[in-house]
């Protein structure tokens, strides 16, 4: 059995804090989150590795360095409520949710939905975890002071500013599936205008539904 300790403290220190993020909060969230449980069986002892891994519905868990740095991007802060698009394996809304106030989760695959509520039980209790197509948000939820899409869409959907507070922060990757895509963060100004920002080359699964990729 390997020491997971271990191994999520030197994640922590290499692949994170060496790179460049280094708030205190991002750090101890991810020292405080088991990534080992949130991981396919047979694939716990991957689970520090620097790279996404492959999970249930043929889907990934994102690399540690890329959820930090959505983290970090969405500038989210002890009082913020979150959504998080694309919750997968539950991981990232695990570590959002030591250090938001409340997480708001939401993903397509029934499976995936299913078995990232059973790790967030007793554990988490500031997420909850809905079934549906977060190109639409979540509106009975709204308004959210940061958004974060896991899954690359076509464009940045209207619906989703909407749901953005005053202040609020949407990061999403927009673009093909295969293909470099561009990592945007979109601002939303207490006066209501938005600033859009590209903060780099990504790569993602494809964010499917009605105001993102068709399936197929
Ligand atoms: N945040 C996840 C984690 O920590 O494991 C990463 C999940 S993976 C990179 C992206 C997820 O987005 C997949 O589980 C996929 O099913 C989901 N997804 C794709 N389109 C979606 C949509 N329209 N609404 C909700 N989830 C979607």
């Amino acid at each position: 059995m390997p020491d997971f300790a271990k191994l999520r403290e030197r994640m922590v220190r290499r692949q994170i804090e060496a790179r460049g993020l280094n708030s205190p909060t991002i750090l101890d969230a991810f020292r405080n989150v088991p990534r080992e449980d949130f991981v396919s069986a047979g694939s716990a002892s991957a689970a520090y590795e620097d790279h996404p891994l492959p999970i249930e519905a043929g889907q990934t868990i994102s690399q540690p360095y890329m959820v930090a740095l959505m983290i970090a991007a969405a500038e989210i802060g002890p009082n913020d409520r979150v959504l998080e698009i694309g919750t997968g394996s539950g991981y990232a809304a695990a570590v959002i949710s030591r250090i938001a106030a409340e997480v708001i989760g939401i993903e397509r695959q029934p499976r995936l939905v299913k078995v990232a509520r059973e790790r967030m039980r007793a554990r988490f209790k500031n997420v909850a975890i809905f079934e549906g197509d977060g190109t639409l948000g979540w509106p009975d939820a709204a308004p959210f002071d940061a958004i974060i899409a896991a899954a690359s869409g076509s464009h940045v959907p209207q619906v989703l500013i909407d749901q953005l507070a005053p202040g609020g922060r949407l990061v999403m990757p927009v673009g093909g599936p295969g293909r470099v895509q561009d990592l945007l963060k979109i601002t939303k100004r207490v006066d209501g205008t938005v600033v859009q920002e590209n903060l780099g080359g990504v790569r993602f699964v494809p964010l499917i539904g009605e105001e993102g990729w068709q399936e197929g």
